[in-house]
């Protein structure tokens, strides 16, 4: 497995900088000014939820554009989806690889199309705030029973593609 295809994998993909999978990255407290200083919109008052927001500014046509400075996050420098991993131990080929990445843009792609209109920029967050309202719902229509499900099975790839099994965000 040569290096170059981990690269255009997450060159194609880019889910865990562009808002999709995280709507948040963790920092620890010493990287908050060295992040800010790299152009990302740190959150510092909340030590629960102290980091940065996705969809991360820095991800640019598909590259990390801070990627080889000495602040690049700790977390980004540590997350490797499930998908990668085993691309790397040659547990499953690149051809494998890269369908199981297109089928998670397909269903998003999908899933967004069911999604109101909003002012939030993070898919994940509107995910998550849509889903919430349509399971109050007494009775659901045919496009939010859809959603529904299509949001389920994302969900679900999501947690055994790339290892976000919650609501909650994890440490990227
Ligand atoms: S989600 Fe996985 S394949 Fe996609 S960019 Fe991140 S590490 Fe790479
Ligand atoms: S700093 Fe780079 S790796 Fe981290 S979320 Fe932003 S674009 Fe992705």
């Amino acid at each position: 497995m040569s290096e170059s295809n981990a690269q255009t994998l997450c060159k194609a993909c880019g889910l865990c900088c562009s808002g999709h999978l995280f709507s948040w990255v963790r920092l620890n407290a010493n990287e908050l000014d060295k992040t800010e200083a790299l152009g990302l919109k740190v959150i510092r008052n909340d030590p629960r939820q102290r980091g940065f927001l996705q969809p991360c500014p820095v991800w640019q046509g598909g590259i990390c554009t801070v990627y080889t400075l000495p602040d690049y996050p700790r977390s980004c420098e540590k997350y490797k989806c499930i998908v990668l991993r085993k691309l790397l131990d040659e547990e499953i080929d690149f051809p494998d690889a890269t369908n199981q990445i297109e089928e998670t843009l397909g269903l998003i792609r999908e899933v967004e199309n069911l999604l109101p209109a909003s002012a939030i920029t993070s898919f994940r967050e509107r995910l998550i705030a849509h889903k919430e309202d349509v399971e109050k719902l007494d009775e659901q229509n045919l496009i939010e029973k859809e959603f529904l499900q299509k949001a389920g099975e994302l969900l679900n790839l999501y947690e055994s593609r790339f290892g976000v099994d919650d609501f909650i965000d994890y440490e990227k």
